[in-house]
């Protein structure tokens, strides 16, 4: 005789930003995988239409900067998933401003997202990650990598989460919670394109090595490589995903 064999629960991971772009693709890489995934964003329509279509899902409506709103978000999951084992911290707004142009209100509209949401989601999950042994990925930006004079707010916003990365590697280590951050290049979403100028666009294709943007998949693969059982022995670490960008030594555009 012997034993039935037991099937494990799916795993469970929560992505912000995920209505659209490198969270949705994200998501749906995640599903590939056989996990569950808390699609989280603030966008009501944008979600249930990038949740209806899908299943395994758990379209949840949060605004990560708003801490009454993420501790709600984190009682719903922690009682409705078995397991918290990834948190993909993506969600994200961009700002282009030099310092001369950028007011506080700018100035705290990308903090708010950008750095404060990573903080909220991160410590109100942190209990279930570490039950669960979790993954940590943070979404930065290469203009968290590269200063530039027009970035003043988004890229110092992301120079933070590349360090709150590793703050949490270095807390959450003893508990088995890794955390890792990756820094896209640019890539083609509603986000980049309301920003990226043709000027700003010619010059990204020079300046890369791969000469073209990245896709929302080649962002998420990374992204999903890293929560997988093939990245256990790797934390602390700040990924550039960006076509050869970084290795170049050229300046943002
Ligand atoms: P996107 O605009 O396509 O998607 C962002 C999603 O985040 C949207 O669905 C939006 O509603 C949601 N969102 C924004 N603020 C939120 C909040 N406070 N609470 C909950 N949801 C919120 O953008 P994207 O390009 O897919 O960007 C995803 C991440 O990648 C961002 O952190 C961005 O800074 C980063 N990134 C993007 C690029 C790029 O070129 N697209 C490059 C580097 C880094």
């Amino acid at each position: 005789m012997t034993d039935s064999p037991k099937t494990a629960a799916p795993k469970t991971a929560v992505v912000t930003g995920a209505a659209r772009g490198i969270g949705l693709a994200t998501t749906r890489q995640f599903l590939a995988m056989g996990w569950r995934v808390v699609m989280i964003d603030r966008d009501a329509a944008a979600l249930q239409k990038a949740a209806s279509p899908l299943s395994g899902v758990d379209p949840v409506l949060c605004d990560v900067s708003q801490p009454d709103q993420v501790a709600q978000m984190a009682a719903h999951v922690t009682a409705t998933a078995p397991s918290v084992d990834a948190l993909v911290n993506n969600a994200g707004v961009a700002d282009f401003g030099p310092l001369a142009e950028t007011d506080f209100a700018r100035w705290r509209t990308v903090m708010d997202t950008n750095l404060d949401g990573v903080f909220l989601m991160s410590q109100a999950l942190r209990p279930a990650l570490c039950d669960a042994r979790g993954a940590i990925v943070n979404i930065a930006s290469i203009s968290g990598l590269r200063a530039s004079t027009l970035r003043v707010a988004y890229g110092t916003s992301k120079a933070a989460v590349k360090h709150l990365t590793l703050q949490q590697a270095a807390e959450l280590g003893e508990f088995g919670v890794r955390a890792n951050c990756v820094c896209p290049g640019p890539v083609a979403t509603k986000l980049a394109m309301a920003v990226h100028t043709p000027d700003i666009i010619a010059a990204y294709h020079d300046a890369i090595p791969l000469n073209r943007y990245g896709s929302e998949d080649e962002i998420a693969s990374v992204i999903t490589f890293l929560c997988s059982p093939a990245a256990s022995y790797v934390t602390g670490q700040i990924i550039a995903v960006d076509g050869g960008f970084e290795a170049t030594g050229i300046g943002l555009p």
